[in-house]
């Protein structure tokens, strides 16, 4: 009797409605249901009340809540109703290690700042151990402030790349090649040498990028860039470097070269779709429409730009003509921080002062210019920087019940002019959670924070010490 009523109720669970529905769903590996879904796609489409299922580490449905819900199923679910699911943040420029010289000088032009402190600073300072303890640093800061993919360029980038892939955090990741010795690398053959051994090492990662990075036009040779560039065509890493940061930088190219940094670095068949250049404040004449041509993805450093006095880069001017640009915050002791929703709020203000017109760049764009406008300047366009079936799942979930966020008007505005980065409550990179109710869970917050104020003192006494001889 009792095995009969067993096989009864068995029998009624296994086809009651609910079960059936629930067979039938398509397990994936993650849900985020709830809230208002700002996807940034080509229509620009946000979703209410919107539904988000992650599988192997891609986006394979979004759209309303109830149809994500009837279709898919999930042990792992966040739950966003009230709050607003982004893309995640794009940090086209940095140098991550650097977070280790935040203050450490302010307030100076670019070459005094750099030749009389960072270069010195780095030289007496930069291993492998000194990089692993930035990078971990500026990691944390960037997946607090919503940052799922940088751009950097520096020195033992092999143990940057390490450290990344261990926080879960996706990257561009630039070995530096610099006609000076350095931490790593004494002569340019031992940096070719490097980054050959880095880009087979890291090619194919499923977060890291791998990159050569150049530091500029002024700091290595013609044939060093040439060589650089064919090496980008043959291994089909991309190639990161500043260009025309500065005035005198422009001014000495147009004396020692005969030509503007950018048409200089055209004119020696540097410039492709595979270059990434950060600042690019100075150009003239047919500069901008060289870029164009040529596909060269710029990043913008607006914050980094105002603190040198570099200048304001002519962003409007670059988006009109249709260059490829993003925005970044640049190593942090030029900014002093890694938080892009500063940077954004800082690109729309700054062109308006400086042009006179509040249209000039809307709160919209410069959204844009953190997400898909950044991927397209890391030629990433078809992996990162909008919520589309396909793409890979890096994505935000914000808090919108801060007390700087209320009321909510505007979705865009609220974003670029309100919200903060303490706002962000959880970050998903590759389907990976790797920040959930603002604890992070790649990182030990604790030893990170420790771990740099111990190379705070050790940095302060290296600089009291002369320099020792390369
Ligand atoms: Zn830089």
């Amino acid at each position: 009797m009792r095995l009969l009523i067993c096989f009864v109720l068995v029998t009624m669970l296994a086809s009651s409605p609910s079960n059936v529905a629930a067979q039938s769903r398509r397990p994936v590996d993650l849900l985020v249901v709830g809230g208002s879904i700002v996807t940034m796609d080509g229509t620009r489409r946000v979703i209410e009340d919107g539904g988000i299922a992650v599988a192997g580490g891609r986006i394979v449905a979004i759209g309303p809540r109830a149809e994500i819900e009837a279709g898919y199923r999930s042990r792992q679910r966040i739950t966003a109703a009230g709050k607003v699911i982004t893309p995640g943040l794009i940090n086209g420029h940095t140098h991550v290690p650097m977070v280790l010289f935040r203050g450490l000088a302010d307030d100076l032009d670019l070459q005094e700042w750099l030749t009389k402190y960072i270069f010195p600073a780095e030289a007496k300072n930069v291993s492998e151990e000194f990089v692993r303890i930035g990078a971990r640093l500026g990691l944390a800061e960037m997946i607090r402030g919503g940052t799922t993919t940088y751009c950097d360029m520096y020195y033992f980038e092999d143990a940057i790349a390490d450290e990344t892939a261990k926080a879960g955090v996706r990257g561009v990741l630039g070995e530096t090649i610099i006609d000076f010795p350095v931490a790593d690398n004494k002569t340019n053959a031992e940096g070719m040498a490097y980054v050959e051994k880095f880009v087979t090492r890291w090619k194919g990662h499923e977060l890291i990028v791998p990159a050569i990075a150049p530091h500029a036009p002024y700091t290595v040779s013609e044939a060093h860039l040439k060589a650089v560039r064919a090496f980008s065509d043959r291994t089909g890493a991309p190639i990161v470097t500043h260009i025309s940061e500065t005035k005198r930088e422009l001014d000495d190219s147009v004396k020692d070269k005969g030509a503007s940094p950018v048409a200089y670095l055209d004119r020696i068949g540097f410039l492709n779709g595979k270059v990434i250049a950060a600042h690019v404040v100075w150009p003239q004449g047919t500069d901008i429409a060289i870029l164009k041509r040529r596909g060269v993805g710029v990043v913008h450093n607006p914050q980094s730009n105002m603190k040198l006095a570099s200048g304001v880069a002519p962003v409007p001017k670059m988006l009109t003509e249709g260059v490829l640009v993003g925005l970044g915050t640049d190593g942090a002791a030029s900014n002093n921080d890694l938080n892009m929703w500063e940077e954004m709020d800082t690109v729309a203000k700054l062109h308006k002062v400086f042009s006179g017109d509040p249209k000039v760049i809307s709160a919209q764009q410069a959204f844009e210019l953190a997400t898909i406008g950044g991927a397209q300047a890391l030629h990433l366009e078809k992996e990162i920087g909008s919520l589309e079936v396909g793409k890979r799942a890096d994505l935000l979930i914000i808090d919108r019940d801060t007390l700087n966020q209320i009321p909510l008007y505007n979705i865009y505005s609220d974003l670029v002019y309100a919200t903060k980065a303490a706002d962000v409550q959880s970050v998903i990179i590759n389907g990976r959670i790797v920040m959930r109710d603002r604890r992070l869970l790649t990182l030990n917050e604790t030893t990170v924070k420790s771990e740099a104020r111990t190379l705070r003192d050790k940095i302060i006494k290296s600089l009291a010490t002369p320099a020792s001889s390369p």
